[in-house]
């Protein structure tokens, strides 16, 4: 009895002293990697500080569950009785690395400190192909020229993640639909990852990258969305795309004070998606005085290596009950869905 609790109050302490130290190393992070990005979260886990990165899920499940791949710890070596920064990558022992804070150009940095250890003992084709195998699902999806140059990237950036911190805003009835990290099929590039952030005293949200790619970079925004316009369209008016697509933000008058009412959903025929059989018909009303609404947005995009960046009118179009939002791009005929990434607390 009186051993457990001085093993209790060891390992309380242990963690008490990382936690000091490196307690700020805990929650939501970016990883700054142009143009890929990446999305991490730094936990405790059994005495220790973990830190793991999510890759989206496969493409061909965007409701999949997210890639887990652990990157470093903090921990204290007993023997040594000091804090222990090991690195969690290679395909062997975990081994040294390093950590600094609020660098230039990031909140955090981690540096592995042993590089020789990451090497597959079969040699770097052997690595290489295992690490083709993960990323198709074990051959079952198709490894594209993108896929190709996203994981030569990663391999570059394995000794080093530089980290700015993400906030996830509170939940709160006032907004449309609850802020925080969502997944969207982004045609070719695949699926990458967003946050829904808001400013309630301008009355706008933006959906920004975490993750992202050759066209428009990890960090940059991809939605900008002004909840002064909202809109209320009927079916026949949703149809109808070379009508919407000379919609512009000056021909929707500002509105704080629209009846609530339900109104049709539907997608525009013609379009393309990558919806499965989930499509709401009603854009509804939630309480007695919120409703949900389709509002005007700007989307951004770009050439390659973000070249002459644009910003072109799009519809926001939230789903609160459902924890999706759909984003039309009229220019292109296309739709995309949202959906909030709930594998992990945040
Ligand atoms: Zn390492």
């Amino acid at each position: 009895m009186g051993h457990n609790i001085l093993c209790y109050l060891y390992k309380r302490s242990v963690t008490y002293i990382v936690l000091h130290k490196y307690g700020r190393c805990l929650g939501l992070w970016k990883r700054n990697m142009r143009p890929y990005g990446g999305l991490m979260q730094i936990k405790v886990d059994n005495g220790r500080l973990l830190a793991t990165e999510y890759k989206p899920p496969y493409v061909s499940d965007v409701h999949g569950p997210l890639r887990p791949k652990k990157v470093f710890s903090i921990s204290i070596n007993k023997s040594k009785n000091r804090t222990e920064i090991l690195c969690l990558h290679g395909y062997g022992e975990a081994h040294p690395g390093s950590i600094e804070f609020e660098t230039e150009e990031s909140d955090v940095v981690f540096k592995c400190c042993q590089m020789s250890s990451h090497a597959h003992p079969k040699g770097s084709s052997v690595e290489l192909s295992i690490m083709i195998k993960k990323e198709t699902n074990n051959h079952t999806i198709p490894f594209t020229i993108d896929d190709q140059k996203r994981l030569e990237c990663y391999m570059k950036n394995v000794p080093k993640y530089r980290l700015t911190r993400i906030e996830v805003q509170r939940p709160d009835p006032v907004y449309p639909i609850q802020p925080g990290l969502f997944l969207a099929h982004y045609s070719a590039h695949g699926i990458e990852m967003f946050l829904l952030k808001y400013d309630m005293n301008k009355k706008e949200a933006e959906v920004i990258k975490i993750t992202g790619d050759p066209n428009v970079p990890a960090g940059e925004t991809s939605i900008y969305i002004n909840l002064r316009k909202p809109m209320q369209l009927t079916k026949d008016q949703q149809l109808d795309v070379n009508s919407l697509l000379l919609l512009e933000e000056e021909d929707i008058p500002d509105s704080d004070d629209v009846q609530p009412r339900n109104q049709p959903f539907v997608i525009p025929p013609g379009f393309s998606t990558f919806l499965d059989d989930f499509t709401p018909t009603t854009c509804e009303y939630r309480n007695k005085t919120l409703f949900i609404y389709r509002y005007f947005a700007r989307g951004r995009i770009a050439g390659d290596d973000y070249r002459d960046p644009d910003l072109i009118s799009v519809h926001f179009v939230p789903f609160e009950a459902h924890d999706v939002f759909f984003v039309l791009w009229f220019k292109f005929w296309d739709m995309d869905g949202f959906y909030r990434i709930k594998d992990f607390n945040i």
